[in-house]
């Protein structure tokens, strides 16, 4: 009787081992160039039919992380596997299992929808009626059926990223990698592009991967992988991320010397506060009343202040001690504000 209860118990273990699988798996992915550590140790799990964000500032090592993944570079150190295959080991059986859409445009503005993809196609071995079918089938997937025979030149940008989508999953991928996807697109066509994304995962069931540094585009992502100078800073969804920070999010702008007022708050209030630029920032329960007695306590140093709920770049700025965006600096992105 006990073996046959252990017979019984025995296979969920492993039934459950085989449906959490991850669709990505990164361990400890390491990637140098020459004396410079783009990736120093990188390890999270894309889950299958996720949609999942690497968010960073410029130089963090997104497109390093993408390269590699997407089979174009190989790791100095550490293992990727996607889908079962190893990046360094197994490429050649990865790339057919992954669609991949990179910054740069890769369809040829003056051939027509249907010709981009049917080129692509016999990239992947698909020909004759099958690919026809199959074109048909994308097209209407990206909302273009009805532009299959207009050159793509003829497309806004938003409807030419929807072909490049097109591409990467014309062979059916189980997981596609998209790099920053919506660059240069209009704030509409952005979010359009990312309603497209949540399809693929809701109806195709596929695992998504996307790097941006723009937070409202994290926002909607399942969970998200925080990057900064090469180091994974936070790992999870958006609402638990930005629940790690207690309280509400206070910048206080100093007349002055904004480090001697942090000190002086930080003593007469028992606070963890920080400096960026002529700003103090904290983070504390019931904000507005906290804000209230500080003005009280340091009449004419404070000259303006903010109370908000937490945000991601928040979390950003909890885990590294500082802004997202470097002060002054040309990373100033004004879209993601
Ligand atoms: P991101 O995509 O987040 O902007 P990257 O992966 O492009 O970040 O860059 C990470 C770091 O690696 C940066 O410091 C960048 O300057 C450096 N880097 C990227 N590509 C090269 C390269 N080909 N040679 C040397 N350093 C590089």
């Amino acid at each position: 009787m006990l073996s046959k209860v252990a017979a019984l118990a025995d296979p969920s273990p492993e039934m459950e081992r085989v449906s959490v699988a991850p669709a990505i798996s990164v361990q400890n992915l390491v990637h140098r160039y020459d004396s410079r550590t783009a990736l120093n140790g990188v390890s999270f799990d894309v889950r299958p039919a996720e949609l999942f964000g690497l968010l960073g500032p410029n130089g963090s090592g997104k497109t390093t992380l993408f390269r590699i993944l997407s089979t174009l570079m190989l790791p100095t150190a550490g293992h990727a596997v996607i889908m079962g295959a190893d990046v360094a080991q197994d490429p050649a059986s990865l790339r057919r299992k992954i669609g991949v859409v990179f910054q740069a445009q890769s369809v040829d503005p003056k051939l027509t929808a249907y010709e981009n993809l049917r080129h692509q196609g016999h990239l992947y071995g698909l020909r004759g009626a099958t690919l026809k079918k199959r074109i048909g089938e994308i097209l209407t997937r990206v909302g273009l059926a009805d532009r299959a025979q207009e050159r793509v030149e003829t497309f806004s940008g938003g409807m030419q990223r929807r072909i490049e989508l097109g591409k990467g999953l014309l062979h059916r991928p189980g997981v596609l990698l998209l790099d920053e996807p919506t660059t240069g697109l209009d704030p509409g066509a952005r979010r359009d592009l990312w309603q497209y994304l949540q399809m693929l995962r809701d109806e195709e069931h596929v695992s998504v991967l996307v790097t941006t540094h723009l937070m409202e585009e994290a926002e909607r992502c399942d969970r998200l992988a925080i990057m900064n100078e090469g180091n994974l800073v936070a790992l999870g969804t958006p609402s638990e991320l930005k629940s790690e920070i207690g309280g509400d999010v206070i910048l206080l702008d100093a007349t002055g010397d904004a480090a001697a007022l942090a000190e002086r708050i930080r003593a007469r209030f028992h606070v963890d506060t920080a400096v960026m630029g002529n700003q103090v920032r904290l983070e504390q329960e019931s904000g507005h009343r906290f804000v209230t007695d500080v003005v009280e306590a340091f009449p004419g140093e404070i000259q303006a202040m903010s109370v908000s709920k937490p945000a991601l770049e928040d979390v950003f700025i909890h885990r590294t001690g500082h802004k997202f965006w470097s002060e002054g600096g040309e990373e100033t992105d004004p879209s993601s504000k």
